[in-house]
């Protein structure tokens, strides 16, 4: 592979750090353009230094000395604010991983795309509530957007784009987090510490929280949708708590094509870092006979209203999906703060969807106001429980 140039957006969180990591182990292959963070000044100075990166850019423009200070002296330009993570992400890298959490990742993925870039995607917000918009400008700029979302890395792996007419399903599988067997009633009582608290995979608090509401595994079948050309039912989700089997693609013939692996993101991260290469990675290789058996069940959408929740968005399309994820991203937030308790999540995203009701964005711009309107409602909702 030749030298690579690279930039990475949320470069201090999960997926940013095991993104730094294979970068780190094969230094000479990749050249850092930027690396982004919102505030942790201290990490993504550190990782910038590590990784020699041209520059640092850190969201809260406040914190613009403190980085400054922190790369005093080694030759790294530091950044400050929303604007300068834009111009990061449209500095024309080989390749860019979005791994920013939440919508505020959209606008930075959008100057990728605009520009034609190769985007790692990560950030399944963005997806989720512009998907139309990117994958229309993806398309006219020649952007491609490579999955780095577990499941979404094991259907690219295993989808014949060649013949997208002959695929007749396509079964994400979920973990199914750390309340499959929790009651209704115990889950009342769940504590952010306990919904953090994934089985299966480290990852931060926003994703590990929708992974226990199973909303992840709805925000997941939207994305899949705007990734892959199926019909919105011709997406199915089976529960495989062993994490082992990554997501399945059915054929007409009634072939299914899987991929498997340990539950490391590096795995589906290295698949786009090397892309259309493969590269060797420090990942823990897989051991059928140590695991024994794989097990598959179906998801309980009376424990998990959020999943069903996601399906009706996707079905409905429009402003839905992106209403969904705003509403979402304020009660994980409210939740997280010890605000509202762990079932009131899907009941807040229930209750907006019900009453907002603009029409589908056409633009960009469109849908931060359908997102700003969401979050407005949201809060209100949240409000009103508090009280
Ligand atoms: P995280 O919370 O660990 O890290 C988020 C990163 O985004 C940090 O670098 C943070 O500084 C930055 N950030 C947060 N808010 C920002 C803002 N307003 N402006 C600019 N930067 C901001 O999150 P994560 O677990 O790494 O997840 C990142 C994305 O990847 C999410 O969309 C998540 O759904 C997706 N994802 C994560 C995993 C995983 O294993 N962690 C797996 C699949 C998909
Ligand atoms: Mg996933």
């Amino acid at each position: 592979m030749s030298t690579r140039t690279v930039s990475i957006l949320g470069a201090t969180g999960s997926v940013g750090r095991s993104t730094l990591d294979l970068i780190e182990r094969n230094a000479e292959q990749f050249e850092v353009l930027a690396l982004t963070a919102r505030q942790d000044v201290s990490g993504l100075a550190e990782a910038a230094k590590k990784v020699r990166a041209k520059r640092a850019v850190i969201g809260d423009e406040a914190l613009y000395e403190p980085l400054k200070a922190e790369l005093n002296g080694s030759g790294i330009e530091a950044a400050a604010g929303d604007e300068a993570i834009i111009e990061a992400a449209a500095s024309g890298a080989d390749w860019t991983m979005a791994a920013i959490v939440g919508c505020a990742g959209l606008r930075p993925v959008m100057a990728a795309l605009e520009k034609g870039a190769t985007v790692a995607l990560a950030n399944k917000e963005a997806l989720v509530s512009a998907g139309d918009i990117m994958v229309q400008v993806a398309r006219k700029s020649g952007a491609r957007l490579l999955p780095v979302d577990s499941e979404h890395n094991a259907i690219f792996q295993c989808f014949d784009r060649a013949q997208p007419g002959s695929v007749r399903r396509i079964i994400l599988t979920a973990s199914g987090g750390p309340f499959r067997r929790t009651s209704l009633e115990d889950m009342r009582a769940v504590t952010p510490a306990q919904a953090v608290a994934h089985p299966n995979w480290s990852m931060g608090a926003k994703i590990s929280v929708d992974s226990a509401t199973l909303m992840n595994k709805g925000l997941e079948l939207i994305e899949a949708y705007h990734l892959f050309p199926l019909e919105p039912d011709g997406f199915d989700v089976v529960v495989h708590p062993q994490s082992v089997i990554h997501s399945l693609v059915e054929y007409v013939d009634g072939s299914v094509l899987a991929q498997l692996g340990a539950p490391d993101m590096r795995i589906p991260i290295a698949y786009t870092l090397a892309y259309p290469e493969r590269m060797e990675t420090p990942c823990e290789r897989l051991d059928l006979v140590r695991i024994g058996a794989l097990d598959f069940e179906e998801p309980d959408l009376e424990r998990f209203p959020a999943l069903g929740l996601a399906k009706e968005a996707l079905r409905e399309g429009g402003a839905k999906p992106a209403i969904l994820n705003a509403a979402n991203e304020v009660a994980v937030a409210s939740f997280l703060d010890s605000g509202i308790g762990f079932l009131d999540i899907a009941s807040v995203a229930r209750e907006t969807l019900a009453s907002c009701d603009p029409p589908p964005p056409s633009s960009l711009d469109e849908v931060l106001e359908v997102d700003r309107q969401a979050r407005d409602i949201a809060g209100q909702v949240i409000g009103k429980m508090l009280n």
